[in-house]
């Protein structure tokens, strides 16, 4: 090709480019066509080398992109991964809140996340402004907020905690200290029920866990008289009460790769079963079934992620995110708190 034309076609991508930049706020991701003949496996895994970053993935991600990611994990394990990277760039395959957590834990690196509109229901339903007016009805209480939640909700908070270490958090109060719980109102009543603690919960959910039917889930009992049915407590009470077993997502993977069943009806987003596949080969997973249509429950939210937003993200490094330090600082501490708690207490 000549050197004008190899110019002019230049001048043409930059120019789309710059298109696709300014129509990012709406559209959430970088909508460029890709060659359809790339092998986006290898580009990725070229792309992070070339430019030292780490493809960080939550278990809820498809399988595909569990497969290009350096490190899958929970929230708590991905914000314990994020804090200590030294790679330059970190592309988050998770939600908003995920990534965001990571740029306020480490701030140097660059964090992008391939699809901004990645969002949460529990996030989504906890605004900063009536949460605020709703913690000074509580003056003398803590207030104790699932990670599952804004910067904004964060920096309202004195702890932040994941379901893997809620617990151990909530036993390092004093027992007559009084609890506001944020903004999963089902997760926060498991945790007063099974911690015999008084708490005032945010009236927040997930609409993934929260649409399981307890009545397919019996149906699905009888039929498979031997699987133990494993459920997240985010799920609703009526769910948690036929459950053998009840935990975070990272515990939920240890019980089925440890319990002798060979078979597990699994209550929470169904991503997490290509890591339980692949720990326990032998052993067979059905997903629980929502109140509706649907075989199984996918998070949309999680799902808006694909490989191809990875590869672009991971080229344009955009959509990135970005926070004011006074927020970043103020958030921040609330993480801290649970970040150290659980250090301490040896949970990843
Ligand atoms: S599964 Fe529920 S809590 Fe998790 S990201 Fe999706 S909506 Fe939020």
């Amino acid at each position: 090709m000549c050197e004008q034309n190899f110019q002019k076609m230049e001048n043409i991508a930059s120019m789309d480019l710059k298109e696709k930049i300014a129509e990012l706020p709406q559209r959430g991701f970088i909508d460029m066509d890709i060659d359809p003949t790339l092998d986006l496996f290898e580009e990725i895994q070229k792309l992070k080398k070339e430019k030292n970053a780490v493809l960080l993935a939550h278990y809820y991600q498809n399988a595909d992109i569990q497969d290009v990611a350096d490190y899958i994990g929970d929230s708590l394990q991905l914000a314990q991964y994020a804090e200590k990277t030294d790679a330059d760039l970190i592309v988050f395959a998770g939600v908003h809140f995920m990534a965001e957590t990571a740029k306020i834990l480490n701030p140097t690196k660059k964090v992008v996340l391939p699809d901004l509109h990645a969002g949460c229901s529990l996030a989504d339903s906890c605004l900063p402004g009536p949460f605020a007016e709703f913690k000074k009805q509580y003056p003398d209480h803590v207030v104790l907020s699932y990670i599952n939640c804004s910067a904004e909700i964060k920096a309202l908070s004195d702890y932040i905690v994941t379901s893997s270490s809620a617990e151990t958090i909530i036993n390092t109060l004093p027992k007559d200290q009084k609890i506001i719980f944020a903004p999963d109102r089902n997760l926060g009543a498991y945790l007063s029920k099974k911690l015999g603690r008084d708490m005032v919960l945010w009236n927040g959910s997930c609409i993934v866990h929260e649409i399981f039917s307890l009545e397919k889930i019996t149906k699905l009992q009888e039929k498979h008289p031997n699987a133990k049915m494993i459920a997240h407590p985010e799920c609703e009470e009526a769910v948690l009460n036929v459950a053998d077993y009840i935990g975070s997502t990272s515990a939920l993977l240890k019980y089925t790769s440890t319990d002798e069943a060979t078979e597990f009806i699994v209550a929470t987003e169904p991503g997490i079963i290509h890591k339980m596949m692949q720990a326990s080969p032998n052993k067979t997973f059905i997903p629980a079934p929502p109140n509706n249509a649907c075989a199984c429950n996918d998070c949309p939210f999680m799902k808006m992620n694909t490989l191809e937003k990875i590869y672009l993200c991971l080229k344009y490094e955009m959509p990135e995110i970005i926070i004011d330090e006074n927020l970043r600082l103020a958030a921040k501490k609330s993480i801290d708190r649970m970040m150290e708690i659980s250090a301490q207490a040896g949970i990843k």
